[in-house]
């Protein structure tokens, strides 16, 4: 079994460094935004896609044109990996399309924000020295051993600092254990408590909340959301604002992750068989704020993701229900259909009378279709 693992560490660059990690994030962005624009256009006047393959001909012809010859200093393989990125996202947002989830379309990217570039390949470790191809080798602090071989790299600024992740692909003996169906838990993900565990034979409820810490970054990031709206377009302050809420984003995301890997871990460590609603956020987040959206459906794949990951690690099941089941709307008692709204907290059966929590009855209508895939 291949595990798969992310790596983050902070880059100490000297001067030189820096100014060409920003060259390269910028470099990288213009070849996405451009190839974007094409494609966007082509399919506007013509009714045509074009190709990966023909943006990167395309792209070894600009090098060799006077004017965009400055191409040639940045490495071809970050500049190409824009493109992949790009190819990547188009063909997210078809297949999102094709499974009615409402994804966003590829967005042009913003000086500013999210300022990255990526390497497919040709990275390396030494000590705690990484040699990025072009830039040279840069001293980063080296918090923990990198296991397995690195795959992919990106180089990531947030705020003032930069940062490199690898992603790594080990090569691990799966563990075998018994599994036993005692220690199966269904999962209910959502917006007041963050999850909600029905666990065992009894239904034994667990509720994991959100903590108060995040809630209060989430008022702090949609502050300064608002702030950026009201900024002149193209303005110096619009650029810094920009930039504060880029790097709040990812401290944002940083705290989450290390939320979630507990959580996750906690989860997966005491049971055997896990089972948790496919994510339809779609349908659950209907009219919330656009901000607030997003941050959920960032936040639950994530979690999912965590999961997933620890599942592999611990050699436990873990299976996706898919939504169409109804899990909210179903008695977990007789399987009689209640309708329910959002703002509902109890489940009442009109059938069989069951009154309970609607999470809990949730969770344990994802445990049971669990046991039946
Ligand atoms: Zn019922």
């Amino acid at each position: 079994m291949i595990l798969r693992k992310g790596y983050k560490f902070r880059l100490e660059p000297i001067k030189t460094q820096r100014n060409l990690f920003f060259q390269f994030a910028g470099a990288g962005r213009w070849v996405f935004n451009r190839g974007l624009a094409q494609k966007k256009d082509a399919w506007k006047i013509n009714k045509q896609t074009i190709s990966l393959f023909a943006q990167n001909k395309e792209l070894t012809l600009l090098k060799n044109k006077d004017e965009t010859a400055w191409l040639k200093t940045i490495h071809s393989q970050v500049l190409q990996q824009s493109l992949q990125d790009l190819d990547s996202a188009y063909k997210n947002f078809f297949r999102g399309l094709k499974n009615k989830e409402n994804p966003g379309f590829p967005k042009f990217k913003v000086k500013g924000f999210k300022d990255s570039f990526r390497y497919p390949q040709g990275v390396k470790v030494e000590g705690s020295l990484v040699f990025l191809p072009k830039i040279g080798w840069i001293k980063f602090r080296k918090s923990r051993e990198i296991k397995g071989i690195i795959k992919q790299s990106t180089i990531i600024r947030e705020g003032d600092n930069w940062f490199v992740s690898f992603n790594t692909e080990n090569e691990i003996e799966t563990p075998k254990p018994i599994l036993d169906p005692e220690k199966t838990v269904g999962i209910d993900l959502g917006l007041k408590s963050f999850a909600t565990l029905a666990i065992g034979k009894d239904n034994h409820l667990v509720t994991i909340e959100n903590p108060k810490y995040l809630r209060k970054k989430i008022t702090k990031l949609q502050f300064l959301s608002r702030q950026l709206s009201k900024k002149v377009k193209k303005s110096k302050n619009r650029y810094k604002a920009i930039k504060k809420l880029s790097s709040f984003h990812s401290h944002l995301k940083n705290l989450r992750l290390d939320f979630f890997h507990k959580q996750a871990l906690t989860i997966v460590k005491s049971h055997d068989i896990i089972n948790i609603e496919k994510m339809n956020v779609k349908g659950m987040l209907k009219g919330l704020k656009n901000l607030s959206r997003a941050i959920n459906d960032a936040a639950w794949s994530m979690f999912v993701n965590c999961l997933k990951n620890k599942a592999i690690e611990y050699g436990k099941t873990l299976n996706e229900i898919s939504s169409l089941m109804g899990s909210t709307k179903h008695c977990s008692k007789c399987g009689h259909k209640n309708d329910i709204t959002l703002k509902e907290r109890t489940y009442i059966c009109s059938f069989c009378g069951q009154v309970i929590d609607r999470d809990l009855n949730a969770a344990i209508n994802i445990k049971a279709a669990g046991s039946t895939v």
